[in-house]
């Protein structure tokens, strides 16, 4: 039956058919006034993602300690990430309940022509910087309304996005041990209640790596899977130990998919610097024109390109559709057919060192492709006192998280998210 709701909510949802039908279906309260409860005592909220832990993988490698997890709670057939399927976009839309062409980190690197700068995962002075963010994180909402939050690590909590951090956040640095970020959030939740945090994010790493050196199908990524598991095996154990009403949520950003060896697109052969700035995420390039040149003189030569790719104008890009102005987005963009890989000769050098070093058949694991690519699909899974026990829901976007979020922390849903409350409304406890 609770199936049954859930599944009517999304269809009317994906419908735009919403509030009217869902009252019929829920009863009670207006979806105003809901979204305004909050509960007493008030709960916490753990948000916590492992990067590309693709929706396979709990049946692939049987980890214990998720397998329960999610056969407990609250469990979906599989996360749909947003477009384009890359880590930054994705974290970002989960916080904020926007997809990417809103909340405007649009890809892990871009260009913004109105800046005239780059946006680049690994420039740490643009990654700190909040004016390079839209949207209302989750913990800059709650910050603003008096919940304390804590963070640690998760794609825009060291920005400080409209002048808010978390209370506690740290400055990503990737060598960070696990287990020392799990005995952390432990140590918030210890904390004097006027100290403690409600609302605490963190991330994991290490299968998205072991996805991308090995692929998702190789031993090493199975070990790095169960490595996670047993973390979380000893981790659950501390909470259940501390007796608070913690409610915890387990996503990924995306899946992993294998490249074969050949599936390389070297762009160098037919990307001109002098046309426009590139920005090349592999599943997708951006390619911003430069004055000197029109439209035209710049597509002209890259149609002729003898590649499984697709060419596109910006205007006509199938994907980005909620807001194909966001000048983020590039002027033209080049989309190999999945699973080709667009790389330029520097990155196709480091693949074959590293394929030596890694021993790994130069089979590689890639992801930032088409989000409705199964094998793009990430996960999620919801355990706590809000959450209604051992259900299972169907795959939906995530976007729609965030509005779930802000009712366990007793939020307002803030206007002009594209989240909506009435997706996953059936998998709260009334
Ligand atoms: P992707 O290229 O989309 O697979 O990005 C995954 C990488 O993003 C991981 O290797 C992480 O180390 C890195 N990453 C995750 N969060 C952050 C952060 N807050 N700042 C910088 N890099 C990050
Ligand atoms: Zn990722
Ligand atoms: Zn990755």
């Amino acid at each position: 039956m609770e199936m049954i709701h859930f599944m009517i909510n999304n269809l009317l949802s994906r419908f735009g058919i919403l509030s009217g039908l869902a009252f019929l279906f829920f009863g009670g309260l207006s979806c105003n006034q809901e979204h305004q409860a909050s509960y007493h005592p008030p709960q916490y909220l753990i948000l916590l993602s492992i990067d590309g832990y693709k929706h396979s993988y709990n049946e692939q490698y049987q980890p214990p300690n998720l397998v329960r997890f999610a056969s407990e709670g609250v469990a979906a057939q599989a996360l749909i990430p947003s477009f384009p399927s890359k880590t930054f976009p994705n974290h970002y839309t989960i916080v904020t309940g926007m997809y990417p062409e809103n909340h405007n980190l649009v890809n892990n690197t871009f260009y913004d022509p109105e800046r005239g700068e780059f946006y680049r995962i690994r420039d740490r002075s643009a990654v700190q910087d909040g004016s390079w963010y839209s949207g209302n994180p989750i913990w800059v909402h709650a910050e603003k309304h008096g919940i304390t939050s804590a963070s640690y690590f998760f794609v825009g909590s060291e920005a400080d996005v409209q002048g808010v951090r978390p209370t506690y956040h740290y400055d990503y640095d990737a060598s960070v041990p696990n287990k020392e970020r799990i005995d952390q959030v432990m140590g918030w939740l210890d904390l004097p209640e006027q100290d403690r945090p409600r609302m605490i994010t963190m991330y994991f790493s290490d299968i998205d790596d072991a996805g991308h050196a090995f692929g998702p199908d190789a031993t090493q990524t199975k070990n790095a899977v169960l490595s996670i598991d047993s973390l979380l095996g000893y981790f659950f154990e501390k909470l259940e130990a501390i007796h608070l009403p913690v409610n915890f949520i387990i996503v990924s950003d995306h899946g992993m998919a294998n490249i074969p060896t050949d599936h390389y697109i070297n762009t160098d052969e037919f990307l001109n610097p002098d046309h426009y700035h590139v920005a090349n995420n592999g599943a997708l390039a951006h390619l911003y024109l430069k004055d000197s040149i029109t439209i035209e003189e710049a597509v002209g030569p890259l149609n002729e390109i003898d590649q499984p790719l697709k060419v596109y104008l910006r205007k006509d890009f199938p994907h980005y559709h909620r807001n194909r102005d966001n000048p983020r987005i590039g002027d033209i963009i080049l989309m190999p057919e999945f699973p080709y890989y667009l790389a330029d000769s520097r990155r196709l050098t480091r693949n074959r060192q590293m394929a030596t070093l890694l021993n790994n058949d130069g089979l590689f694991g890639e992801h930032g492709f088409d989000s409705a690519e199964p094998d793009m699909h990430g996960v999620f899974f919801a355990k706590g006192p809000a959450f209604k026990n051992a259900l299972r829901i169907e795959s939906f976007e995530n976007i729609h998280i965030y509005p779930i979020m802000c009712r366990i922390l007793g939020l307002e849903i803030p206007e002009g998210i594209d989240g909506d409350y009435e997706v996953l409304r059936g998998i709260l406890k009334d």
